[in-house]
């Protein structure tokens, strides 16, 4: 049986769109369940940036897990660096959680329990909050969003927000793609459904590379909702609305190969992919398809000139970003003065303390640990991998 995966467009009701996906995707059956929905609150960003979950997204499914009769909650925890409180303040979702009869659950304050992951390949053990464990189902809702380590951030990786804020490095250094499953493997039963929010979705500002983490990107109206209850294959027909092969994507590839989820074998209901592709202007067009280009090993090496005079010289060859991607050595992350403000929320991510602010000056120590915990966490995008020697 192939997997069911929805894709509806909003055109201006969120709610509609969010209800006519589920019911397209099969629907979700409940018996008096207490739900734990789980948006991407990363950062503090405001809703619409399409760096977090909108309020509509989240309040629209509120509303229907109550109309199915689930007792509901809604929780997340920022990448390390970011300050809880500050970041639902701004993201203004516990108030739009209460306001659809939902209870919003401060995570930070909530306990960490440490479980045993046994099918698990890298992530054996991991603190994770305590409601993640006790609710009765998980609704993973994810923004459709561009990750400089992992192309894109959906319903899968959107499941690291229920670990422990000090574990993420761990996470990280583990090679995140594999812990990134065994999180997934330790909460597939738990996982009913999966709802990607592409109603404002964040594309990576330039084309490719490091450069760009979670926080910061160039937010683009999708207007479109894809849904489903198999997360791998949610996240997969994502992928390629967004325009990337999902066998391409290490977390899918790895979650497909484990057995949790499909990356091929599924039916797709309501519109077709094709007509997704990213409104653009003509300008935004050509350099689309410099992208695609860009992409391609053999044509790189011809067109990454070009691709330098577009975006400026900061353009690293396809070769070279695969190169650093591959292998992130200790003492590699460069402070870019200019974009930093000394803000500190990178400091803060550095479990080890290897990041100081001293006087006018962001120090990065010898210690690291090439987790890129802290390229992940700044608001700036100040920080970056060096390249070559
Ligand atoms: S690099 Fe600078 S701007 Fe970025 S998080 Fe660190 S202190 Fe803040
Ligand atoms: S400085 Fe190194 S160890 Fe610290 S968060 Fe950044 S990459 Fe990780």
């Amino acid at each position: 049986m192939p997997s069911v995966v929805s894709i509806v467009k909003t055109d201006g009701n969120v709610e509609d769109a969010v209800r006519r996906a589920v019911e397209l995707a099969g629907g979700i059956k409940l018996n008096g369940e207490t739900v734990l929905l789980k948006p991407n609150l990363c950062a503090a960003k405001p809703s619409g940036s399409g760096i977090v979950t909108s309020t509509e997204v989240v309040s629209a499914m509120v509303k229907l897990v109550k109309d199915l009769g689930g007792e509901v909650l809604v929780g997340d925890l920022p990448i390390a660096g970011w300050d809880p409180e500050e970041t639902y303040r701004v993201t203004g979702m516990r108030e739009a959680v209460e306001a659809a009869g939902g209870t919003f659950v401060d995570f930070s304050k909530d306990e960490a329990v440490t479980i045993q992951i046994p099918s698990a390949k890298k992530l054996k053990k991991v603190k994770v909050v305590k409601t993640a464990l006790t609710v009765d189902a998980i609704i993973s809702l994810p923004v459709l969003k561009a990750h400089f380590f992992t192309g894109l951030t959906l319903s899968i990786k959107n499941l690291k927000g229920l670990t422990w804020q000090d574990q993420r490095t761990k996470i990280h250094v583990l090679g995140l793609h594999e812990p990134v499953v065994d999180l997934l493997s330790a909460f597939r039963q738990k996982l009913i459904f999966s709802l990607v929010d592409g109603t404002v979705g964040c594309e990576a500002i330039k084309p490719s590379g490091p450069l760009y983490g979670p926080t910061e990107g160039k937010p683009v109206r999708l207007n479109l909702i894809v849904a489903g209850a198999d997360p791998v294959a949610v996240d997969s027909v994502t992928a390629r609305i967004a325009g990337l092969d999902p066998h391409s994507m290490k977390i899918l590839k790895i979650a497909s190969e484990r057995g949790l989820g499909e990356i091929e074998d599924i039916e797709i209901r309501g519109e077709d992919v094709k007509p997704f592709k990213l409104k653009r202007r003509f300008m935004d067009k050509i350099l689309q398809a410099l992208n695609v280009l860009w992409t391609s090993r053999t044509v790189n090496p011809i067109v990454h000139p070009l691709a330098k005079k577009i975006y400026g010289p900061q353009i690293e060859s396809l070769r070279a970003v695969e190169k650093e991607l591959e292998k992130v050595e200790p003492s590699r992350i460069i402070v870019d003065r200019e974009k930093c403000n000394l803000c500190g929320v990178c400091v803060k991510a550095c479990k080890i303390g290897n990041i100081a602010v001293k006087g006018d000056n962001l120090l990065i120590g010898d210690n690291c640990l090439g987790c890129l915990i802290c390229v992940e966490s700044c608001p700036e995008s100040a920080l970056s991998i060096k390249v070559g020697g």
